[in-house]
């Protein structure tokens, strides 16, 4: 259920049905929005009388929620969440770049892409330290010591680090990470959701491989029940009936969780179609669509990468790309 408080709204008396409301066994929500305030009553709403709380005089308007989404809803938080990374905003008209390599590899690989994709504009640095890979004989990342070489990345070109963390027993070793990401292959990892919701630190949530918007929202939840705000969704392809491609790019995704959710949403068009070229086609999209950011591979040596150097854009194919994004962004406004 959501509360819609009149203008001008002494906040003594807003206090006042925040805790009455609140001994009814809720959680509220309080958005302060520019010209409206919007409680979100979460709990069993059931018992509450609509019809008294609307004849408050302090009160315009009252509504049910039927989703199962709360925090997330557009409803409860009719403005756009901008989630800030060290001076970086998301969301809300900020457009945000994230590029990097799939994993870290070594020092000179992750410092040689770093200072690429800074010089092309990039917002924040992308690589995994940890990789779920389908394959147990697979390159399971640098753990540790690639946090260590994305850190040092960090301070070589002041671009905020994103980075997967797979298990909440991992935490301590992310403390100094910027932006923790759920990959796909966690999405409904519910503990390690809860665990990032008390951190307080920006998640980054990629959609699953076969979930379902809902259930992406759903998981965002998780997170912002948990009393963190800060959360991305992330548009990453899911499985259908792509033969060519390694993923679908679902890309009606991104205007319908911007109505249903006030959370920032970026597109990874590396991980959805699996192929280079492909990339900066979907990324164009992905960006005309209303994206608020982009997440793309990139690699100094794709032969060579331990992984997905496939889908991984060149320095210079992303600094290209990264120029027609830009072009094509003002074009659009
Ligand atoms: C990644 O971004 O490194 C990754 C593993 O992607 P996904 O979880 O979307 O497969
Ligand atoms: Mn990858």
């Amino acid at each position: 259920m959501i509360v819609v408080m009149r203008a001008n709204t002494e906040q003594e008396k807003q206090d006042r049905l925040v805790d009455w409301l609140k001994s009814m066994g809720l959680g509220i929500h309080v958005s302060k929005g520019e010209f409206q305030t919007v409680l979100g009553l979460i709990g069993d709403t059931s018992k509450v009388d609509m019809d008294l709380l609307e004849s408050l005089d302090i009160v315009e308007s009252v509504k049910r929620v039927s989703e199962t989404f709360k925090c997330v809803n557009r409803k409860f938080h009719p403005e756009d969440t901008v989630v800030e990374v060290g001076g970086v905003k998301v969301g809300g008209g900020h457009f945000c770049m994230i590029a990097g390599p799939c994993s870290v590899e070594t020092e000179e690989q992750i410092v040689a892409v770093a200072r690429a994709v800074k010089d092309a504009g990039a917002d924040m640095l992308r690589g995994g330290a940890f990789k779920p890979r389908t394959s147990p004989y697979d390159f399971q990342g640098l753990k540790g010591e690639g946090l260590e070489l994305l850190k040092l990345a960090r301070a070589e070109t002041g671009l905020p680090i994103v980075t997967e963390i797979m298990s909440a027993a991992d935490l301590p070793l992310f403390e100094d990470v910027d932006v923790l990401q759920v990959g796909a292959r966690n999405m409904q990892n519910f503990d390690l959701l809860k665990e990032l919701g008390r951190t307080g630190k920006p998640v980054l949530l990629k959609r699953g491989l076969a979930n379902t918007l809902k259930e992406l929202l759903m998981s965002a939840e998780y997170i912002m029940a948990s009393g963190n705000e800060q959360v991305i969704l992330c548009e990453r392809g899911i499985r259908t009936y792509s033969d060519y491609l390694r993923n679908t790019l679902d890309l009606a995704a991104v205007p319908m969780l911007h109505e249903l959710s006030h959370l920032p949403v970026i597109v990874d068009p590396s991980h959805a179609t699996g192929i280079a070229r492909m990339v900066p086609p979907m990324a164009m999209a992905a960006a005309a669509a209303g994206a608020d950011g982009l997440m793309i591979e990139v690699h100094n040596d794709p032969l060579h990468a331990l992984c997905d150097g496939a889908q991984s854009l060149r320095p210079e194919e992303y600094a290209a790309l990264a120029k027609r994004v830009r072009a094509l962004r003002e074009a659009l406004a």
